[in-house]
């Protein structure tokens, strides 16, 4: 055993001893949550013991209840039933409708639907979220619309307000504004990749209408790193901040949001400002707050924690975060957290959540995942070999030109997102090129097979990426052979796996060698990938270093918030009062005794954008869903303006719905009802909106009659 593993084992005996120590606590804990849970809150004595009391009164009245239900039932119908007799004397023709249905069967179909699409579209919208966990910072009881109207923010408090990133669905749009006496500084504008229940829409961007209206209190805008979910939203917000406003990040940080930048059409000139982590510099961005950027390891060059200093202490957010001991970057600058948190102390500590689920702690180097790409250049010299990476893993992209130049193979890269950010690193001096091995895509192909290594996107099995492309046979140079190996550096981000599969399937139907990160088992080659997020044991080392008065987890789904929570109070001992597990929009005040409270919160959401980068309306995605469950169906008709009567048969057009030429005797039907329905001069407006608002809904009914499904129905009436 070396030192190193002795150590380790001694650390890990030791944290296995003041668990032993802190059971009987998280026994207790066990127990308060027991009786904080949903049933004993019914029990006698219960907080909620009233509410059992009506339902009991509810069931007692149950059978009187449902007669009523039918009486009214049956008085709408009535209503209905007169409604339509003065309709039928005012204007159009009662058509009977040749169906078998009830209309209420159609109603209730309708408004399942609807209720179905609703849910489906509306899981970005924020609210007041629920939250009952312990560390809610009310005990665990919910936060009530009236605390947050009587909540009065505390003048002497510092503000720090989570606009994005907590507690959603996925992880990313992470934005975090510090407030004090009316100055704010923002730190990261990232996206959220929406998921497949989002038709059209590639990802979303925070929206917050306490932005919108303090616009102008925004005195600076920080960045701890390039990846997307930290950066991916200044395209839109950035402009909206104007070009005054200094935005610090590190060089390859700052590089790849002006790269970002000058793909947006009318950008003036911005303010930026390229921050040297090692010089440990505290910058003035405000006259009560200022910052300091700490060097700090991830899967991205550039990459820094950052130090708030306030009035009432320093806040120190995390940003992503890995430990590793013999890193390819520069050594993380983690001496100098611990000076912080030991000289001035740490009031709160935001920290990310990703990884608090995986347990131990960080395996390997980067340096490993090197030497096995030379492994697979070793094994697989004869025949070409695509790589297939996160275009910003720009350390990995440089092992792999280091391992290729050793074997006098060539590197050529393919994705536009994968040349990009080679140019950045290139430019920022994040990555270290070998003489003659980089080339061009166009002249790589005409090289012998065992010189070609492609580095392209498409791991997560993207249709559109590179890695697809050359399985189909879509890609301009290179279609894969059954000579060729891919690699996949990379672990599926979840949700992703069946995806990856397809990609897999297609490349292995060609005859190809796949390898792949964590299946070591089938290739005696891995481990391909590293997280660049820290593990459990690393979350526990990290924070008793850095010993904070307060923690707040972030960056994470709202169970990895919960268990970072649980982390820091079971292990590392944090007393549960000084946690607490924020949403998106909630005020979290740091008192001037450093004490932490929710007061409050602010209006969060987010905003759709497509893959064109143009923004979605929530209206359409419900459409888009509605047609893709549904379907689309569209009557125009030609009435006379003088008779009110069909000129021409009604076109019909049917989408995403019935196939019409298979669907004659339903056609017809619907062209009977028409013909019997317009048989009246339409005057006014208003006649032709009856008209229309009668004609969708008896369509519908009809076409609901007949197929079980409701489409989005369209009349278009044309008057010569
Ligand atoms: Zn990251
Ligand atoms: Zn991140």
């Amino acid at each position: 055993m070396n030192d190193k593993s002795k150590l380790e084992a001694e650390r890990r005996a030791k944290l296995l001893k003041s668990r032993a120590e802190r059971l009987p606590d998280i026994k207790k804990q066990f127990e308060e949550n027991q009786k904080r849970n949903f049933n004993a809150n019914f029990a006698p004595g219960g907080k909620d013991e009233k509410l059992v009391a009506k339902s009991h009164k509810h069931a007692k009245n149950a059978p009187k209840g449902q007669k009523k239900a039918s009486n009214g039932k049956k008085s709408t119908k009535n209503q209905a039933n007169a409604k339509n007799a003065t309709n039928q004397t005012d204007k159009h023709s009662e058509v009977k409708l040749l169906v078998s249905t009830r209309k209420g069967e159609m109603v209730h179909h309708q408004r399942m639907l609807s209720q179905d699409v609703n849910a489906q579209a509306t899981q970005h919208i924020v609210g007041i979220p629920v939250n009952k966990s312990r560390y809610n910072g009310f005990n665990g009881n919910q936060l009530t619309l009236s605390q947050i109207r009587t909540a009065r923010p505390s003048r002497d408090a510092v503000r720090i307000i989570p606009v994005g990133g907590l507690g959603e669905f996925g992880i990313g749009k992470n934005m975090t504004a510090i407030e004090y006496q009316g100055e704010i500084i923002l730190i990261d504008m990232g996206t959220l990749f929406a998921n497949a229940d989002y038709p059209g829409v590639n990802y979303m961007v925070p929206d917050s209408k306490w932005l919108d209206d303090n616009r102008d209190k925004v005195k600076a805008i920080l960045f701890t790193h390039a990846h997307l979910d930290h950066i991916g939203a200044c395209r839109h917000l950035l402009p909206y901040f104007g070009p005054l406003v200094p935005i610090y990040g590190s060089a390859f940080t700052i590089g790849m949001i002006k790269k970002q930048m000058s793909e947006v059409p009318d950008v003036p000139e911005m303010n930026y400002q390229v921050v040297n982590p090692m010089e440990h510099k505290d910058i003035r961005l405000t006259p009560h707050l200022s910052a300091e950027f700490i060097h700090m390891l991830h899967s991205i060059p550039g990459n820094c924690a950052i130090a708030v200093r306030t009035p009432n202490g320093t806040i120190m957010l995390s940003g992503d975060w890995r430990f590793e001991d013999n890193p390819m970057d520069i050594p993380a600058d983690y001496d100098r957290m611990k000076e912080i948190a030991n000289t001035e102390g740490i009031a709160v500590l935001l920290n990310e959540s990703t990884n608090i689920d995986v347990p131990g702690t960080h395996p390997h180097s980067e340096y490993d995942v090197g030497d096995n790409i030379g492994k697979v250049m070793d094994n697989y010299a004869t025949g070409r070999i695509i790589i297939s990476c996160f275009s910003s893993q720009v350390k990995r992209i440089e092992c792999v030109l280091r391992e290729a130049a050793a074997r006098g193979r060539k590197v050529a890269f393919a994705g536009f997102s994968m040349i990009n950010n080679v140019e950045v690193a290139l430019r920022a001096k994040a990555i270290k090129v070998p003489k003659d091995t980089i080339m061009k895509m166009e002249d790589i192909v005409k090289l012998p097979d065992e010189k070609v290594t492609i580095v392209c996107t498409g791991s997560q099995g993207e249709m559109n990426a590179v890695l697809n492309r050359m399985v189909t046979g879509a890609h301009r140079h290179i279609k894969v052979k059954a000579s060729d190996t891919i690699v996949f550096c990379s672990s599926p981000i979840p949700g992703n796996e069946p995806k990856i599969m397809g990609t897999v399937d297609g490349l292995l139907r060609e005859g190809a060698q796949v390898i792949q990160h964590n299946k070591t088992h089938l290739t005696n080659i891995g481990p391909l990938h590293l997280s660049g997020h820290a593990y459990y044991e690393d979350h526990v080392k990290y924070v008793t270093d850095l010993h904070p008065k307060n923690y707040m987890p972030y960056h994470g789904e709202f169970y990895m918030l919960e268990h970072n929570a649980e982390m820091a109070e079971n292990v590392v001992g944090i007393p549960r009062d000084h946690i607490l597990v924020a949403d998106d929009g909630d005020i979290v005040e740091l008192m001037p005794d450093q004490t932490i409270r929710k007061n409050g919160r602010i209006p969060v959401g987010n905003k759709l954008y497509d893959d064109a980068d143009q923004q979605v309306n929530e209206a359409v995605v419900k459409d888009r869903i509605h047609i893709s469950r549904e379907g689309i169906f569209v009557v125009i008709l030609t009435i006379s303006k003088k008779t009110g009567r069909l000129i021409k048969t009604p076109d019909i057009v049917s989408r995403a719905f019935i196939y019409l030429d298979n669907s004659e005797e339903l056609i017809g039907k619907i062209r009977h009802y028409l013909r019997a329905k317009t048989d009246h001069t339409v005057n006014s407006d208003a006649d032709l909106k009856t008209l229309k608002d009668e004609i969708k809904e008896d369509v519908t009914h009809i076409l609901y009659d007949a197929t079980g499904h409701t489409p989005i129905v369209i009349p278009v009436i044309n008057k010569v």
